[in-house]
């Protein structure tokens, strides 16, 4: 349905604590499932020779996709009253990571799964760490499998406790805990008699309660260029808008080209209309009135608020290649559209995710470590600090062909010299 609200939830946690099972409940309880797939389930279900699993739907859907038919598993969406739900499904912690990084698949709110029975793992305190460093603040903290323990209550308190005081310390505060039964549908779709010492609400009552982020079409524009193409005699510059708003007519600034002129036509490119303004999310060429030498990599923002031009910048990364992340090697870095040439000037320190303590002037950061750098890059490129703008403010390091990490710029520095 066009008007109704969609927003994107990434379901993270532990390995085997029940991500796929809470994910295929949602789908179930909400009547979102295609035709047939429950039957599928339980012929899978007797083949494996087990009792029905709700974490094979996603198996049926990854069948479907198989057969052609139109289902992205790692798009799984399902509905509410309220509005639609797009889940991102991180079947692994490196897909996980990928998928969070690139942006590809920007989730808004987060369920971070615990199992009651094994308690809180490794992962369970990296993924938090990782959804605070990616500035996701909606998380809901499922404390799942609490059949297994016999709906404690005190257990489900105790780990509220050990790990509230984890999130505590990143400046973290969930938007609550549930403790649930994914497997039998305690505190899914309804209260749950089996836990009526809990005073919150189900997932999905919870969940259509999360706000969500403000317009970001309100942002300070950020158009990242990604080609320019030549029509007749018009010069058509084609990007997607990433922040803001664009009118005809507006001034523009291009860094890091550092040009200013005025938007003379707007061309929205799906439609292929000619429109008079744009926002964020559209994918547009337009034309300007001066035409000198743009390229892709550069970022159109307005006059008042242009992004930073530097070749240093501080960052937090997240490394996943086979190779350890080192200084005086040559990476290329991914920045919206742009490409460039970069080293590691130094590793600042190198945390461990689920203890937050940390390694100070490193030497190497090795898979899965999460560390503090500093990027230098061949050239001068822009970019904005995270904080201020999640588009503009992230990018992935490629080491040979493999995109190896990625990383969100906490702090601009001054532009060493450039070498030439
Ligand atoms: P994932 O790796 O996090 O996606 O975990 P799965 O959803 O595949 O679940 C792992 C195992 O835990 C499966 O055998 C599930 O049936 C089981 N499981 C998941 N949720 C529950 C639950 O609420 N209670 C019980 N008893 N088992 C569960």
């Amino acid at each position: 349905s066009k008007n109704r609200e969609t927003l994107k939830i990434v379901v993270v946690g532990h390995v085997d604590h029940g991500k796929s099972t809470v994910i295929g409940r949602l789908l179930y309880d909400t009547n979102s499932l295609p035709e047939g797939a429950i039957d599928r389930v339980k012929r899978i279900s007797k083949e494996k020779g087990k009792p029905f699993e709700y974490a094979y739907l996603l198996d049926a859907f990854e069948e479907e996709q198989k057969q052609g038919i139109t289902i992205d598993t790692t798009q799984l969406q399902f509905f509410t009253k309220r509005r639609d739900y797009v889940i991102i499904d991180a079947p692994g912690h490196k897909e996980f990571l990928k998928n969070m990084i690139s942006g590809a698949a920007s989730a808004e709110a987060a369920l971070l799964v615990i199992d009651a029975n094994e308690g809180i793992k490794e992962q369970s305190k990296r993924h938090g760490y990782i959804l605070s460093l990616l500035g996701i603040q909606k998380v809901y903290v499922i404390v799942n499998k609490m059949d297994l323990i016999d709906y404690s209550e005190e257990t489900y308190h105790a780990i509220k406790k050990e790990f509230n005081e984890f999130l505590n310390s990143l400046q973290v505060t969930p938007l609550d805990y549930i403790p649930i039964s994914a497997f039998y549908g305690e505190n899914i779709a309804s209260y749950s008699a089996k836990m009526p010492w809990y005073h919150g609400k189900p997932i999905l009552e919870a969940i259509d309660e999360i706000p969500k982020d403000k317009d970001i079409s309100h942002k300070p524009l950020r158009l990242p260029i990604q080609d320019v193409y030549k029509f007749d005699n018009r010069r058509i510059i084609v990007g997607r808008i990433e922040a803001g708003t664009l009118k005809a007519g507006d001034e523009i600034h291009i860094t890091p080209g550092n040009k200013t002129t005025r938007v003379k036509t707007i061309e929205a490119w799906v439609q292929k209309d000619q429109t008079d303004v744009v926002s964020a999310g559209q994918s547009v060429g337009i034309t300007v009135e001066d035409e000198f030498f743009n390229k892709r990599g550069e970022i159109i923002s307005h006059k008042d608020v242009i992004p930073v031009v530097s070749n240093r910048f501080r960052a937090n990364v997240f490394w996943m290649g086979k190779n350890d992340l080192v200084t005086n090697k040559k990476y290329k870095i991914k920045l919206a559209t742009a490409e460039v040439e970069a080293e590691i000037k130094s590793i600042l320190k190198v945390i461990d995710a689920s203890t937050l303590s940390g390694e100070e002037k490193a030497l190497r950061v090795k898979i899965n470590d999460v560390a503090e750098i500093i990027v230098e890059t061949k050239e001068s490129v822009a970019f904005d600090e995270f904080r201020n703008s999640k588009v503009t403010g992230r990018f992935v390091i490629v080491d040979g062909y493999d995109v190896a990490g990625g990383g969100i710029i906490s702090k601009a520095e001054e532009a060493a010299n450039l070498k030439s």
